[in-house]
Parts: C-alpha cells; sequence; structure tokens
C-alpha cells in the first residue's frame, strides 16, 4: 500500500499521468472516495495518458463508456446502479474478470462482492484542506502486487 497527497487537481492528474505510464493490460482500478474526491478528474488524466483523445465524461447514466487508446480503456460509474443484476446485463463480468486493456471502476466499494479477484484499489479522500486529495493505492488478490511496487517507485512529485 502507497498514499500520495495531491495539493490541486492539476496535481492528481499529474499523479494520473504517472499511473498512465505505468500500468499494465489487463489492469482493474477499483476507485472509491465521496462525490467530488477527485475520480473521474483521474480517469480523465489517465485515458489522455492512454491516448484517448476524445472527451471523457463519467458514464452516470449508461454506467460504461468504451474508449480506444493504446487498448480499449472501460470506463464503470456504479454511483446510480441499485443491484448486481444490473452488472450482468451490462456485461460487468466478462468485462472485469479477464479484462483486456484497462478497467476503471468508480464507486467500485458500493459493490465489493462483484468486484474480479484482483484489482489495484484506489482510494481518494479529502483532508482538512479545501484542495487536498490523500490517495491511497493498494492491491487485492496477489495479481498486481508487483506493479503496485513499480507504481509507488515511479509516482513520485
Ligand atoms: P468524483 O468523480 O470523485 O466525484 P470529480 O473528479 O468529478 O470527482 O471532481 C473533483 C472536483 O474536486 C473537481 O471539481 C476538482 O477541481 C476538485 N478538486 C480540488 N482539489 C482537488 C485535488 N487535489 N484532486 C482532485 N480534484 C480536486
Ligand atoms: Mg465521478
Amino acid at each position: 500500500m502507497f498514499t500520495r497527497i495531491t495539493e490541486s487537481p492539476e496535481q492528481t492528474a499529474e499523479l494520473a499521468v504517472m499511473v498512465g505510464k505505468k500500468i499494465r493490460e489487463g489492469t482493474v482500478l477499483c476507485m472509491e472516495g465521496d462525490l467530488g474526491a477527485g475520480k473521474t478528474l483521474f480517469v480523465q488524466s489517465l485515458a489522455a495518458t492512454l491516448g484517448v483523445e476524445c472527451e471523457v465524461t463519467s458514464p452516470t447514466f449508461n454506467l460504461m463508456n468504451i474508449y480506444e487508446g493504446i487498448c480499449p480503456i472501460l470506463h464503470f460509474d456504479l454511483y446510480r446502479l441499485e443491484t448486481e443484476d444490473q452488472l450482468e446485463d451490462i456485461g460487468f463480468f466478462e468485462y472485469t474478470e479477464e479484462p483486456e486493456g484497462i478497467v476503471v471502476i468508480e464507486w467500485a466499494d458500493k459493490f465489493p462482492e462483484a468486484m474480479p479477484e484482483d484489482y489495484v484499489s484506489v482510494k481518494f479522500e479529502r483532508t482538512e484542506k479545501v484542495d487536498e486529495r490523500r490517495i491511497t493505492f493498494s492491491v487485492v488478490g496477489e495479481k498486481n502486487t508487483e506493479q503496485l511496487e513499480e507504481l509507488e517507485a515511479f509516482c513520485q512529485f
């Protein structure tokens, strides 16, 4: 596990650029944190780093967007999801169990049982300062242990 503090939206974007340069294809990033914590901003910068040229917006109503970058980038937002059945309907499990490309899931903590065996968790927290965020990376499962170490070494301001 490692944590980075960002002091502005720009710095969170910069952190996402560093993650984007190192992240391996086939990785699932499960993101948690309150509304306005910075999840979507992080995904926007990550996607841009992975070669996505179109605008990235949170897929709040349709639950999933797919972007073409150097690999497919699947962006889920489970904020409005009410039941796990809907995940089945949109093919969530096919996309996340053996992911092609990179999968990012906002509000992953709403449905912890639906998450795959292996993923990188990214937790966003506000601090007492308005523009400051505490961003904590950890792994669930064995698969991403080495990748987390690489990310920790590379993500330095
Ligand atoms: P979420 O997807 O978690 O609901 P967003 O990324 O949509 O959050 O919004 C984050 C908001 O917080 C943006 O308006 C952004 O400008 C603001 N903000 C302020 N400080 C930071 C920071 N350090 N990191 C990320 N966002 C920040
Ligand atoms: Mg969001």
